[in-house]
C-alpha cells in the first residue's frame, strides 16, 4: 500500500513533531509501506508570508531531520513538493472539479479562519484552496492511505470526493480513493500545559542537548494541587503525565508514576527526572543521526535531488493518465 503525507518547513522542530509525526511515518517506512514524505513548502505560503522568508533552507532543514528520525532515503521517497510542478496543474484540473461552498465547510477552514481574524493573508484563495492541493499532491502519487490525526479527517474525505469526481466525470479509473490511515499519536502540550506553540516560547526542541532537556523539564508546571510531597495529585491533569506517555515509559514505571502521584509517595522532582531519562533514551538515536547527516557535506542535497527525481517520474506519469482522460492536447 501507497503512504503519501507531508509536513510545512517551519525551522527547526520539537519533540510534539517527533512523537506527533516523524515517529509515526518511521513506523509505516519500517512496516513496509511504499512511503512518499515531502515537504510541504506551497502548503506554508497560504497562511502568510511572514515565516517564508527562509524557507529553503527551512525545507532543508525538514529534510534533515526527516532522516534523523529514521526516514532512510532508500525506502521511502523524500522530496520537496514545489520541486514537482504537476503538483500545481493537477490542483488547477482538481479546483474546476470542487466548489467553493464545499470548500467554505472544509472545517480546518472554519476554525482557522476564526482563530486568524484580522490576517488579511487569510483572505488568498490559496488558504480556501489548500485541500484541493492537499489532493493534487496525495493522488498525483496515487496514494492509497494517508496517516492523519482527526483534524485532517475531512481533507482526505474531500481528496476521496475529488478521485470519485474525477473518474466519474472521465470515465477512468485514474485514481485510487485513500483511506485515512488515523493515527493516535500523542499531542504533546507546552512547557506551561499550553499548546506548544513557538509564539508561547514553551516549545523544546529535539536537538536540545540533555543539559537544555534538563533546563526545560525541571521548571515544567505540573498539578497545581501538588505543593507538597504529601500532597496527592492527578497525573490526567499534568502535562509531565503527557510526556511521559509520549516518550516510551514501561508499564511498571508508569504503574509507579500513576500510583506515586496520586496517593503521594513520590515527589513531581523524582517523577521529572524519570521522564528526563526517558526522554535522552528516545531521542540519543536522533542526535547520533544529526550528527553522521551533518558530518556527510552535501548528502541533504543529495537526497533531495535524488527524492525529487523519483517524485517526478511518477507524478508526470500520473499527470500523462490526466490529459489523456481528460482530452487535452498537451
Ligand atoms: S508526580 Fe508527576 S504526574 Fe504527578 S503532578 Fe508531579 S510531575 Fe505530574
Amino acid at each position: 500500500m501507497r503512504i503519501v503525507s507531508g509536513s510545512r518547513p517551519t525551522g527547526k522542530l520539537h519533540i510534539g513533531h517527533y512523537v506527533g509525526i516523524l515517529e509515526n511515518w518511521v513506523r509505516l517506512q519500517n512496516e513496509g509501506f511504499e512511503t512518499f514524505y515531502f515537504v510541504a513548502d506551497w502548503h506554508a505560503l497560504t497562511t502568510g508570508y511572514d515565516e517564508t522568508q527562509n524557507l529553503a533552507e527551512y525545507s532543508k532543514e525538514l529534510i534533515r531531520m526527516f532522516m534523523a528520525a529514521g526516514l532512510d532515503p532508500e525506502k521511502s521517497v523524500l522530496f520537496v513538493q514545489s520541486a514537482i510542478k504537476e503538483h500545481a496543474e493537477l490542483q488547477l484540473l482538481f479546483s474546476m472539479l470542487t466548489s467553493v461552498s464545499r470548500l467554505e465547510r472544509v472545517p480546518t477552514y472554519k476554525e482557522q479562519k476564526q482563530q486568524m481574524e484580522g490576517n488579511q493573508s487569510l483572505a488568498n484563495a490559496g488558504f480556501l484552496t489548500y485541500p484541493v492541493l492537499q489532493a493534487a499532491d496525495i493522488l498525483i502519487y496515487k496514494g492509497e492511505a494517508v496517516p492523519v490525526g482527526e483534524d485532517q479527517l475531512s481533507h482526505v474525505e474531500l481528496t476521496r470526493e475529488v478521485a470519485r469526481k474525477f473518474n466519474y466525470t472521465y470515465n477512468c479509473e485514474v485514481f485510487p480513493e485513500p483511506e485515512s490511515k488515523l493515527s493516535h499519536t500523542p499531542k504533546l502540550p507546552g512547557t506551561d500545559g499550553r499548546k506548544m506553540s513557538k509564539s508561547y516560547g514553551n516549545i523544546i526542541n529535539i536537538e536540545s542537548t540533555p543539559e537544555e532537556l534538563k533546563k526545560a523539564i525541571m521548571p515544567m508546571i505540573t498539578d497545581p494541587a501538588r505543593k507538597r510531597k504529601s500532597d496527592p495529585g492527578n497525573p490526567e491533569i499534568c502535562p509531565v503525565w503527557s510526556y511521559h506517555k509520549a516518550f516510551r515509559i514501561t508499564e511498571e514505571d508508569k504503574k509507579w508514576v500513576f500510583n506515586g502521584c496520586t496517593k503521594a509517595e513520590i515527589g513531581c522532582v523524582q517523577c521529572k527526572k524519570l521522564l528526563l531519562q526517558n526522554m535522552e533514551k528516545t531521542l540519543t538515536p536522533v542526535w547520533e543521526n544529526l550528527v553522521e547527516i551533518d558530518a556527510r557535506e552535501g548528502y541533504v542535497d543529495d537526497v533531495i535531488y535524488s527524492g525529487n527525481k523519483r517524485a517526478r517520474e511518477i507524478a508526470k506519469s500520473t499527470m500523462h493518465e490526466v490529459r489523456n482522460a481528460m482530452n487535452l492536447l498537451f
